[in-house]
């Protein structure tokens, strides 16, 4: 019996333009429209040519694809957990306004990093004391490190770190995170976003406070999200505080889509907040760390991440959305061992919005539409080419 017909939300020409970008590059695009959670384009790279599992050689081929430790048959955008970086650093943005931690206006200082109890995380130079939205826009650690800690640290508020722990989980789960979203292809993996039995079995019940677990307020330590994740979030941001889970089947031949993939879903941030986040991310594009995704007639926002990567090179992030009123299309890029996310992230991610939006990619911008595609990272993974 014939299977049914299906439509899938698929652009096949965004498709074919951000497999090309990702040419010898390790990790993943995905960008979806966030109105409807429509996935346009979807890439795990490296990828295979299919007609290899096709015909007598297919087992051969399959084995030898197996055997590939650059891991061709594994869908880096739904089954790769990376530490997100500073794309994580929105969602503590709206979790600490949504707990009443601060407002739009409270100040953090930055000594080029966060320096508390013999701790020190690292930042780079930009103005100090500073607020929300310029801390978006130059990717502040120290003021998501002091932001975290004015909350986990709150034990007149809520009693303990513990508790206030479990209600940053909370909010983080709600956002999409450390469970599978439901996307309807076969695999998806969770990510992590640890709870508080996992930090009581390491440190001990009440042997744990927010410098312990510092560096989960800049996305890395224990966290680990997804690719279609991370764009997830954009899109939440994107449409100002709901997301539809992320799917790929458009149509069914005589038959609807399943009502979840056309449920909205709200976190427990208010909507209004998410104004506050995506003004700081249209900020990091005019004069921030983005500035290559700053297009003369569109709005773009976005958020750069550089995670680090014990095994080696830096990973090179970025999630971004466009046009800044009324979004069409909201984008995560994960390009491992890249270094920082201004160098591979954002030009992948603002080109891949460009020829989505435009349609092509305007001579001025040709420059680096050409770097893309002529760069090769897999290099800097110490294994081999393809
Ligand atoms: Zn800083």
């Amino acid at each position: 019996v014939a299977g049914k017909n299906i439509k899938l939300s698929l652009n096949i020409e965004l498709q074919q333009y951000a497999e090309s970008l990702m040419m010898n590059k390790k990790g993943a695009v995905v960008a979806i429209e966030p109105s409807t959670g429509e996935i346009l384009c979807l890439v795990s790279a490296p990828s295979y040519d299919p007609s290899l599992l096709v015909g007598r050689e297919r087992g051969g081929n399959y084995n030898k694809m197996m055997a590939d430790p650059d891991k061709p048959l594994f869908n880096r955008a739904i089954q790769a957990t990376y530490p997100p970086g500073s794309t994580f650093k929105p969602t503590q943005g709206l979790i600490l306004l949504e707990e009443g931690i601060i407002t739009t206006g409270t100040m953090f200082p930055c000594a080029h990093g966060f320096i508390s109890g013999g701790l020190r995380v690292g930042c780079h130079g930009h103005g100090s004391p500073l607020p929300l939205k310029p801390a978006l826009q130059t990717s502040c650690n120290a003021y998501f490190c002091w932001g975290f800690k004015a909350m986990i640290d709150k034990r007149g508020k809520y009693g303990s770190s513990a508790n206030a722990f479990d209600i940053w989980k909370k909010h983080m789960v709600s956002m999409g995170y450390g469970y599978k979203l439901g996307v309807d292809l076969p695999g998806e993996y969770r990510g992590f976003i640890p709870n508080v039995d996992f930090y009581n079995k390491w440190y001990g019940a009440g042997h744990w406070s927010a410098n312990t677990i510092i560096s989960v307020s800049i996305g890395q330590g224990e966290i680990l999200a997804t690719p279609l994740q991370i764009a997830n979030l954009c899109a939440t941001i994107a449409n100002r505080g709901h997301y539809i889970t992320p799917h790929v089947v458009k149509e069914i031949q005589d038959t609807v889509v399943p009502a979840e993939y056309l449920e909205k879903h709200v976190p427990t941030i208010a909507s209004h907040w998410y104004n506050d986040i995506a003004e700081g991310m249209r900020m990091a594009v005019t004069g921030g760390t983005c500035r290559l995704a700053n297009l003369t007639d569109i709005e773009v926002c976005g958020k750069t991440g550089t995670a680090q990567n014990p095994h080696g090179r830096d990973h090179s992030a970025f999630m971004g959305f466009a046009p800044y009123h009324d979004p069409k299309i909201a984008i995560a890029v994960y390009v491992e061992n890249a270094g920082f996310g201004a160098t591979f992230g954002v030009p992948i991610g603002s080109l891949v919005m460009e020829r989505y939006l435009r349609g092509y990619i305007p001579p001025e911008r040709k420059y680096l539409e050409e770097r893309m595609l002529q760069s090769n990272t897999i290099q800097f993974a110490g294994t081999k080419k393809h």
